[in-house]
């Protein structure tokens, strides 16, 4: 888009047609060329050359280039292709995953509200259900475990006004039913948030199987280099404009055009290193599983994950993600000797990057409750496989699972 003043347009690349496919998307999609560059120029500015009659302008208009607090030219472009990558009718970047999910939180419920959320989830969603957005906002939250439909239905009350899971539950790997629980979800007039940060496309898009809005930690697959946080809320434009007015320019958490930039240059790449990522996620995943000094592997792709059949369903055969959890039969310190003895795979925080990432993760927390029982007996390590060659990661696991039983 030629991002001129007044041009409100989001929608007008001519990488708009949706029938191109996956790949075209993620290298032209959003982006913008119009000035003599044939790449997406990094605009760092807070601020943007007002129209002749700037007392008519909506101050808190969140589609003007006003104010990079309103929106910013490399937050056009990301948005642009993050729509178009989802297949939604508008997106809208903030400056982390979790901005995005209290963005969602923030707009659309109120006090007297009443959630459903999933028992298993990324840690900042559990802290705020349990602890922050009841006593702050006085929003009532309900854990239900999301694999049981009924259980869920059970959950629902009048004031219930939205649902919300992971696609691929960080950090054990539950799946949810994302066409059952908008089934739901609507039937109870509430809305349904997707957590989709396990699952980015290609690989799923929960808006079509009804989901109304889904969020992304863009510091994660989406920009998949490990250098620059953002996240996002995508879906029809009623709902994301309303996010936009309600929880960015009033609230703020908006991204920087750096970060927008980097998010939009690494995403390039997504299908690519979906595919990589994926490729050796199930040949690491078989390995571990056939060690017997390994207690569990939790990986969706594994015909002994609990949802297997529902994960293949849904992802319609195009692979299982990234991310497994797993445990060795031992106690914490040998967890922790294991990492120490890892070379190849880095102990960090964080997923879905090039580099092989693994986190070493407690007993406790009622976030992993109900599945498998192995999470409450060994604690699990998360493991986000990386881009290295498999035959690599696989020797670099061996080595240490050698060195840690020797
Ligand atoms: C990391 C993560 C988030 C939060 O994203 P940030 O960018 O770290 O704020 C939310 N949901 C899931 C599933 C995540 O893995």
């Amino acid at each position: 888009m030629n991002a001129q003043h007044g041009d409100t347009s989001f929608g007008d690349t001519s990488y708009g047609d949706t029938s191109y496919g996956d790949m075209t998307l993620s290298v032209h999609g959003g982006n913008d060329t119009a000035g003599p560059s044939i790449r997406t120029p990094i605009t760092m500015a807070n601020s943007y050359h007002l129209p002749p009659e700037p007392e008519k302008l909506d101050w808190s208009d969140p589609d003007h280039l006003i104010y990079t607090r309103n929106t910013g030219a490399n937050q056009v472009a990301l948005q642009r292709k993050l729509a178009l990558l989802e297949g939604g009718e508008d997106a809208l970047a903030l400056a982390s995953g979790v901005a995005a999910l209290h963005a969602v939180y923030f707009t659309f419920l109120a006090t007297g509200d009443h959630i459903i959320v999933s028992d298993t989830t990324y840690e900042a969603t559990w802290k705020l259900w349990t602890q922050l957005l009841p006593r702050k906002y006085g929003i009532e939250a309900t854990f239900v475990d999301i694999t049981d439909l009924d259980a869920v239905r059970a959950a629902v009350r009048p004031a219930t006004r939205m649902i919300t899971a992971e696609v691929i539950a960080n950090p054990t790997t539950k799946v949810a039913d994302v066409a059952a629980l908008a089934d739901i979800a609507h039937t109870a007039g509430a809305l349904l948030v997707i957590d989709s940060t396990f699952t980015p496309p290609p690989l799923y898009r929960p808006l079509a199987d009804g989901a109304d809005l889904v969020v992304h930690s863009l510091t994660k697959y989406i920009n998949g280099h490990g250098d620059a946080m953002g996240g996002a809320v995508i879906g029809a434009a009623e709902h994301v404009s309303k996010v936009k007015a309600e929880a960015m320019v009033d609230v703020g958490g908006v991204i920087s055009p750096f970060n927008a930039w980097l998010i939009s240059r690494g995403s390039i790449t997504l299908p690519l290193r979906l595919a990589q990522h994926q490729a050796s996620a199930m040949t690491l995943a078989r390995l571990l599983e056939a060690d017997d000094r390994i207690a569990y592997v939790c990986y969706p792709g594994l015909e002994s994950h609990p949802q297997h059949e529902l994960a293949a369903r849904q992802l319609g055969g195009r692979g299982f993600g990234g991310m497994m959890a797993f445990a060795l039969r031992g106690d914490p310190a040998t967890h922790n000797r294991f990492v120490s003895h890892l070379t190849v795979i880095t102990s960090a925080v964080s997923l879905g990057h090039d580099e092989s990432l693994i986190v070493h993760v407690g007993t406790e927390g009622p976030r992993v409750a109900a599945y498998p029982d192995g999470f409450r007996e060994f604690g699990h390590l998360r493991f986000s496989t990386g881009l290295e060659d498999a035959d690599d990661l696989a020797a670099d696991l061996r080595q240490a699972l050698d060195k840690t039983f020797g």
